[in-house]
């Protein structure tokens, strides 16, 4: 259960608040994902729910960096370290797709190494480029809403 999922009183129907995104983490995210292009790249996004204002960069340690990311993971325990010590938490895990729409591919379902964190995913396709939310399962996807905050 992350931050983003709210519940109502009787503890059954699911309200999705939006994720927020200050334009600074929006813009350092998309910058790196075009600095490492071809390559995808990966991160988090911190803060305190529902508003993501702490950017963190992760290294890509999978072998195929073209069509796969893998987050260093002493990075992934340096950043939730540092947003604690903010009194923040991880509220989204981002990566690109250099060269495909942004929709999770079959690959990132079968390594979802994340459970219900949501994911983002930065398409390089267009210009400026495309940002969807996701949650997801094994076999299927859910989007997400979210919305750029100053
Ligand atoms: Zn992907």
């Amino acid at each position: 259960m992350t931050a983003a999922m709210d519940r109502d009183a009787r503890g059954s129907t699911p309200a999705v608040v939006p994720l927020e995104i200050t334009r600074a983490c929006c813009d350092a995210m998309i910058a790196h994902c075009r600095a490492e292009s071809p390559l995808e790249c990966c991160g988090l996004l911190g803060g305190r729910p529902p508003r993501a204002s702490s950017f963190h960069p992760l290294p890509n340690v999978a072998p195929q960096g073209e069509t796969r990311y893998e987050a260093d993971p002493v990075a992934v325990i340096e950043a939730v370290r540092s947003l604690r010590d903010e009194g923040m938490e991880i509220l989204a895990i981002y990566h690109s797709h250099p060269r495909w729409e942004a929709v999770p591919s079959r690959t990132d379902l079968e390594t979802n190494y994340w459970g219900e964190m949501p994911r983002i995913i930065v398409s390089l396709l267009a210009d400026p480029p495309e940002i969807r939310i996701w949650r997801l399962d094994p076999k299927s996807f859910e989007e997400l809403p979210w919305r750029l905050v100053p």
